[in-house]
């Protein structure tokens, strides 16, 4: 990702100059906008309607040093180019604000093939494979991934047979509702990931109505663009994940004008839908010297997450009006047990404040669950990528084995749990108390095996320490030294 920003800001170089559409250096329109460009010595190039313009202010006499400005010095103030003045002070344009030329469809075909991308039908994976694929990275959460998975195939499905059929398939939109750190944006990201498909991750909180301070909405389609590498057709087929998404309910008792709330969701109506939107290119508001480009979100998948806290309580209201009088303390209590927010109907959010069209437009609504214990030292050591592996390879490469007693996981879990964070408390506690490890073993090459113990979790104790091909021996390093 980082290193997409970097090259975007770059000036696009000769070899992939021709990826790349043309840009009127005058008014920023890329060709396919502005029409054919001319194009002049050092790529410079210009729309017919700024030459027009140019020709224009050049018989009015109003562009100073030009001859017929009444120059009567006779010197030549023509630079490099025809016009006669200099446009250099224009700049390059970076690669940020162009867009990608639109292939030939055999190249396309050749460069689906090149990129082994999925958006094929014939090479779509079939849901259970969707969920075969994220089981390798996200822990638990097994309605959540069933569900995505069969969204995400229907989804595309439609995308790559829609054109033939004449029963048209509606969009399968989602809302995720889970609480923090559970793994939505991560289920999305690993997805995105398995159907190499342009991602773009955006917080509701910064979206304010077009005109007020913040993001204009159109600027989740910008950065999508941007994921995309400026390639608008790629980009119509990508995924947006807008969390935070009930940060955006209606605000109750406000006499003000709600920018950020309801006018928020109003905006992003037209584009969950399928519009025609104008797109900035390269930066993530409208401005005049920023090229804009067309974009149609009728393909693109878009996906909301968020916590909605309080929305248990709802929920739970609503399943107990209606029951019975003395029913009530027993529902109670069978609510309090198992997980009301699977319950979650329309109305529960609307009472939240999130405006019907909205719901409306995301049909595929379902929950995640809270992580508890388990899941958590799972999520420390299985997945592909698990936090613990990556120290292990890097302790590995210094012929050091790095193990954890159970009870040590359990430990890290359980002040992750106490942190109310979800899974992303683990980092910082297993970084916190690897820093030491990471820093002493290396001092000593004599040490072949770490285990990390509870005790050494709970800074009662040092880990135990194993010399290369020996038993057991007492730790080469004093506790205060790791604790
Ligand atoms: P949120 O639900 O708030 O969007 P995230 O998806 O950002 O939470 O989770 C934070 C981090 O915790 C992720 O980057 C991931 O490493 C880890 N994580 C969370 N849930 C899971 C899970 N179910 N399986 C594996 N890793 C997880």
């Amino acid at each position: 990702m980082d290193d997409n920003n970097n090259n975007n800001n770059d000036i696009i170089k000769n070899d992939d100059n021709n990826k790349y559409e043309d840009i009127c250096y005058m008014c920023r329109r890329p060709e396919s906008q502005a029409g054919r460009l001319l194009k002049m010595a050092g790529s410079f190039c210009v729309c017919a309607d700024c030459m027009q313009k140019t020709f224009n202010l050049m018989n009015a006499g109003d562009i100073p040093g030009f001859p017929m400005d009444g120059n009567k010095n006779n010197q030549n103030p023509l630079g490099p180019n025809p016009f006669g003045f200099n446009l250099g002070f224009m700049g390059d344009i970076p690669k940020s604000q162009r867009l990608k030329k639109k292939p030939a469809p055999e190249e396309a075909r050749d460069n689906a093939e090149e990129a082994e991308t999925v958006l094929d039908f014939r090479r779509l994976p079939p849901p259970h494979k969707i969920k075969e694929s994220l089981d390798e990275y996200v822990i638990g959460q097994e309605k959540a991934k069933k569900v995505i998975s069969v969204a995400v195939y229907n989804h595309y499905k439609r995308v790559t047979k829609d054109a033939s059929g004449d029963i048209e398939i509606g969009k399968s939109n989602m809302l995720m509702i889970g609480p923090t750190g559970c793994g939505k944006t991560y289920l999305v990201q690993t997805l995105a990931r398995i159907l190499n498909v342009p991602l773009a991750i955006t917080d509701a909180t910064s979206l304010t109505e077009a005109g007020y301070i913040g993001d204009d909405v159109e600027s989740v389609l910008s950065k999508l663009l941007m994921a995309a590498d400026n390639d608008v057709e790629r980009a119509e087929t990508g995924i947006v994940f807008i969390d935070e998404i009930d940060k955006i309910a209606k605000k109750k008792n406000t006499t003000s004008r709600d920018v950020s709330g309801e006018s928020v969701q109003q905006g992003l109506l037209r584009i969950l839908e399928g519009a025609e939107v104008q797109v900035p290119v390269g930066a993530t508001s409208k401005n005049a010297m920023v090229p804009m480009t067309t974009m149609n979100t009728r393909n693109i998948l878009f996906i909301c997450g968020g916590a909605f806290p309080e929305l248990d309580k709802i929920i739970k209201k609503r399943l107990l009006t209606g029951s019975g009088i003395g029913f009530n303390s027993v529902l109670s209590d069978k609510y309090d047990e198992e997980d009301v927010l699977s319950h979650v109907s329309n109305e529960d959010l609307r009472d939240f404040g999130m405006i019907p069209e909205f719901i409306g437009r995301l049909p595929v609504v379902y929950t995640l669950t809270g992580l508890d214990k388990s899941m958590l030292v799972k999520i420390m050591s299985e997945p592909k990528n698990a936090i613990l592996k990556q120290y292990q390879k890097l302790l590995a490469l210094d012929d050091v084995d790095l193990l954890f007693d159970d009870d040590a996981l359990e430990a890290i879990a359980e002040k992750a749990l106490a942190k109310e964070t979800g899974a992303r408390g683990l980092r910082s506690i297993i970084e916190e108390f690897m820093l030491d490890i990471m820093y002493e073993i290396p001092k000593d090459r004599s040490i072949g095996r770490v285990t990390i113990t509870r005790d050494y979790i709970e800074s009662k104790g040092g880990p135990r320490i194993e010399l290369h091909g020996s038993v057991p021996v007492i730790p080469q390093m004093s506790e205060g030294a790791l604790s």
